[in-house]
């Protein structure tokens, strides 16, 4: 047997690095820390420079309360803090720092140099050298306090080989002073990187002008955050407000939803749910909204110190807060027309409700799901009906019915409904665009019979009658050519450049990002302050190209992610071009172009399932028909 390990107590300076690891993670944590500290001394005025990165430098410089001198080496040491006195202070923390940690651990692992100078005083300024303190020296400066952060982590070879490259952490670092600004209208943010400006917002009166400011055009769409009014007299003092956008901008991620709590930017992940039930069925899978979402409450129900760079807070009503936040969103898409439906009604969710069951029970993509249906399923669906003025046929008695148990298929969002009723617009035949590869399923050998109400396609298909939907159908087939066709992702030249607009975010990355774009099939040139693009994977048509480019940003913001990023946007072109330009219902089909979609069910996947997870065909098998008149006796 071994014999015990003996414990023994870690010397400070160990004990200050192990501290340290969790404060300063990257260079915008470093940077985060420091807003924090200049918000929290009343300043107005913040100027951040960075360089290459923050590794080489970040530099931040305010026009606060700043700290008296005689306090200057303190403000180093762990656990010393001017924001709380003792443990009572901790149940309600106003200020954004309160742990005391942030200077001794930046100190650890860098230069840092803290010159400051209060009102009607000298300036002074100390300096810590990767844990060892100097004296404190004079130093000419503006009222306020500039801090100096040089090569951090350069003593800890092992953190900074876990670190992103300069270009992607500048791109995390203006996330970071975005966040701050969309929380602090009263200040004003200057951000330089490599001594260029990213980002420059003046202080403003209200959060409206600087969401113009931080988020350009889109912010002119977003809507008002709204309660319902029973919402006033509900149990609890908490309180949302903020905006929205409505469904049809949206994100591929959830970076762009910014969510505060008393004034304190938090991690947007726990109410990513809240706010998806909120939009109901308004989002198609795996896209986001944009929202700025401002939580009040008494500070003693929010516990910041559950984390030690305080993204994460802990809220002691947490179930009632987030439903509160559930049915504003609901109710302010509820009473805000948006786009007429073809009914001619408002969208909302009355029209809408009914149909929830289905979406809720959906959490892959619809057509991933289908895939796994197996193709002797019990019952047909109820599907949601749509008002038509066309005949509706009772079900046949035992049909039995390629689809699965289980309710699959997702009420249609409104981005979908949208492409269906433009479905036709620019419709290419069945028989249009090259094969798709082998036949790779094993269905039967399959003859066109006839065409239904210009919808259905008879099939005979062995001892099968399929009816087959023609447009669910030719969107699958089209999705799969698109999809996995090569050329349609080649890059096409535009005949002439195309604009591309992009927020100091946006400008950011695309910055860090430009080779793998290059990569993509993606050329840009370059005008003043900004791009355009010169060439673009062809099956990008010009309306595309932006969001697409925007999208693609968003998920490249970290190292290690495009290529899945890649597939999920191909994924999500090919859906949306699928349906585009798929036959629709009510269009005649000849007889060749029926045999032509027939022929291409069997040469893809999981030909069952439209692209949005609902079936494509419906089977009765001869015996059915046989038992249905009596023939078996
Ligand atoms: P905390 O913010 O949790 O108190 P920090 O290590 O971030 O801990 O800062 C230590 C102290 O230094 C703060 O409590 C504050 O008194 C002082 N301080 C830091 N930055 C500034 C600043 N920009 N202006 C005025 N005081 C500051
Ligand atoms: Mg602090």
């Amino acid at each position: 047997m071994n014999s015990p390990n003996r414990i023994s107590q870690l010397d400070d300076y160990t004990i200050g690095h192990i501290a340290a690891g969790e404060v300063v993670e990257r260079p915008a944590q470093v940077v985060k820390e420091l807003i924090e500290n200049s918000i929290d001394a009343s300043s107005t005025k913040l100027v951040i420079e960075i360089m290459n990165g923050g590794f080489d430098r970040i530099s931040i410089s305010d026009n606060g309360s700043g700290i008296h001198h005689e306090d200057l080496p303190m403000a180093l040491d762990r656990h010393a803090t001017s924001k709380l006195k003792d443990q009572e202070d901790l149940s309600s923390i106003i200020t954004l720092g309160f742990r005391g940690e942030a200077l001794a651990s930046i100190g650890m692992v860098s230069k840092l140099t803290i010159s400051s100078r209060p009102q009607s005083m000298d300036g002074k300024q100390i300096v810590m050298s990767d844990g060892d303190k100097g004296n404190v020296e004079p130093v000419g400066m503006p009222e306020g306090t500039k801090i100096d952060v040089e090569n951090i982590f350069r003593n800890q070879p092992a953190r900074l080989a876990f670190q992103r490259r300069p270009a992607t952490e500048t791109s995390k670092i203006v996330d970071v002073v975005v966040s701050h600004a969309i929380a602090h209208p009263e200040v004003s943010f200057k951000l330089l990187s490599d001594e260029r400006v990213l980002l420059e917002v003046p202080i403003v009166e209200n959060i409206e002008d600087r969401l113009y400011d931080v988020l350009g055009g889109q912010a002119g769409k977003m809507i008002k955050l709204n309660s319902p009014e029973t919402d006033e007299n509900a149990p609890g003092e908490e309180r949302w407000d903020g905006w929205i956008s409505t469904p049809d901008i949206t994100r591929g991620k959830g970076d762009e939803i910014h969510v505060l709590i008393n004034g304190r930017p938090v991690a947007s992940q726990p109410f990513n749910q809240s706010i998806r039930r909120g939009y109901k069925t308004r989002l198609m899978q795996g896209r986001h909204p944009v929202a700025v979402l401002k939580l009040n409450l008494p500070p003693e129900e929010v516990d910041v110190n559950v984390h030690p760079t305080k993204r994460e807070v802990r809220l002691k009503n947490s179930w009632r807060v987030l439903e509160r936040l559930e049915r504003s969103i609901a109710f302010t898409l509820e009473t805000t027309p948006t786009e007429p439906e073809s009914s001619g009604g408002i969208t909302g969710i009355t029209s809408l409700s009914p149909e929830t069951k289905y979406q809720r029970t959906v959490e892959k993509p619809a057509w991933a799901t289908s895939a796994q249906l197996s193709l002797t399923g019990e019952k047909a669906i109820e599907l949601p009906k749509e008002d038509k003025k066309r005949p509706i046929s009772e079900p046949v008695v035992n049909q039995s019915t390629i689809t699965g148990e289980k309710a699959i298929a997702p009420a249609l969002s409104i981005q979908e409904r949208q492409l269906h009723r433009n479905a036709g617009l620019a419709a290419t035949s069945p028989s249009e665009g090259g094969p798709i590869g082998p036949v790779i399923n094993d269905l039967p050998a399959m003859e066109p019979l006839a065409q239904f109400a210009d919808s259905y396609i008879l099939v005979q298909s062995g001892e099968e009658l399929l009816l087959i939907d023609q447009h669910a159908l030719h969107e699958r087939v089209r999705y799969e050519r698109l999809r996995y066709d090569e050329s349609s992702w080649e890059p096409q030249d535009r005949i002439s450049a195309i604009p591309l607009d992009l927020d100091p975010r946006q400008k950011a990355k695309m910055d860090a990002s430009i080779s793998i774009l290059n990569d993509l099939g993606f050329k840009f040139g370059s005008v003043t302050g900004g791009y355009t693009i010169t060439s673009a994977p062809a099956l990008l048509k010009g309306d595309d190209l932006q969001p697409f480019i925007h999208d693609l940003l968003l998920d490249l913001s970290e190292d290690g992610a495009p290529l899945e990023t890649l597939e999920r946007r191909k994924d999500h072109l090919a859906f949306l071009n699928s349906c585009r330009g798929a036959v629709k219902a009510n269009e005649k089909l000849s007889l060749p172009e029926m045999r032509r979609l027939l022929d291409d069910m069997r040469r893809i996947p999981n030909p069952w399932a439209c692209v949005h997870g609902r079936p494509t065909a419906m089977r009765i098998p001869l015996n059915a028909l046989d038992q249905h008149f009596g023939r078996h006796g």
